[in-house]
């Protein structure tokens, strides 16, 4: 299975266009010990030649024109981009979406809730229903493992587990139609299996660590995890007010209680940060934050970014 990270950033990329943090600051002005960032986008692929997308970015088209393996090449009218297995309905996960639209055949793996607050509650997205072989969206539920399959049915041999990690819908959604949907279909993370039986999980947003999520972090070959904020009072500190970290749904990096800690015993040989805030001092590479996250065995991904399971 070859994963290909397109992008790495949290909501807002990197730098945000209305940020001017140290961080956004300091790139803009070219002092900056590090890289812009795109909003995070993972495609997979298990042949090379059909993608399916680890949600949809508001970067997409961009995301998809800098990467050849994504550009067209069947005829006038064709993508490799067969499918999109959306984790949340988040617009940051969700708003490439749209993008898509241009009466493509795709395949979209959602919850059933996450597919009620897109399809029901938001007309814009009817652009993606204007021919019948359109969009074509299919329930997954966390718990039950499903194969990824093109529009046309071709299996792809990659097996995928949605894991429920949070239920918090995104704030757009009114506390009314919330109390309809189902909890734990909110957000999930996902394992997937490559044909050779090795392990990715892809968790970007995680609220809280219990032990069975433990578990099956574990056993993962590469685990790409929720590095949106250093510290739970990031945002507020820079703002003076809003939310938490944990408030918005993630687990901070550093201790106490942050991730660095949470996972220190996990046995998975490569764990990488991604989803990583333009405000997160981490992304400084002459910084302490850094030097600590590597120290630790973790990587910070990069935009462009490869792997093969
Ligand atoms: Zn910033």
């Amino acid at each position: 299975m070859q994963v290909e990270i397109l992008g790495t950033a949290a909501g807002g990329g990197f730098p945000q266009w209305n940020c001017a943090c140290r961080n956004c600051r300091s790139l803009r002005n070219g002092t900056f010990r590090g890289r812009p960032r795109t909003h995070l986008q993972v495609a997979v692929s298990s042949d090379g030649i059909s993608w399916f997308l680890l949600n949809a970015s508001p970067d997409l088209r961009t995301q998809i024109e800098a990467n050849p393996f994504l550009h067209p090449c069947g005829g006038v009218r064709h993508s490799p981009i067969s499918g999109v297995l959306l984790t949340s309905a988040d617009l940051d996960q969700s708003l490439g979406l749209l993008l898509l639209r241009e009466r493509q055949p795709l395949q979209v793996f959602a919850t059933a809730s996450i597919r009620t607050i897109l399809r029901e509650d938001n007309s814009m997205f009817s652009m993606l229903h204007r021919t019948l072989d359109q969009a074509r969206w299919n329930d997954i539920i966390p718990g039950s493992a499903f194969e990824l399959s093109s529009t046309t049915g071709e299996q792809s041999g990659i097996e995928c587990l949605p894991v429920s990690v949070a239920t918090r819908f995104p704030s757009y959604v009114t506390p009314k139609r919330a109390a309809e949907l189902e909890p734990n279909e909110a957000v999930v993370g996902i394992i997937l299996r490559s044909g050779s039986g090795k392990r990715l999980g892809y968790f970007p947003v995680v609220a809280h660590l219990d032990p069975l999520l433990l578990q099956q972090l574990d056993l993962l070959d590469v685990l790409l995890f929720d590095g949106t904020f250093w510290t739970d009072e990031e945002l507020i500190k820079l703002q003076h007010g809003g939310q938490t970290a944990l408030e918005m749904g993630h687990i901070p990096v550093s201790s106490p209680g942050g991730s660095l800690d949470a996972l220190s015993g996990l046995r998975c040989p490569r764990k990488i940060l991604v989803h990583i805030n333009n405000t997160n001092p981490l992304l400084d590479e002459a910084g302490p934050e850094c030097r600590e996250v590597r120290a630790r065995g973790w990587e910070i991904a990069e935009d462009g970014c490869r792997l093969d399971l």
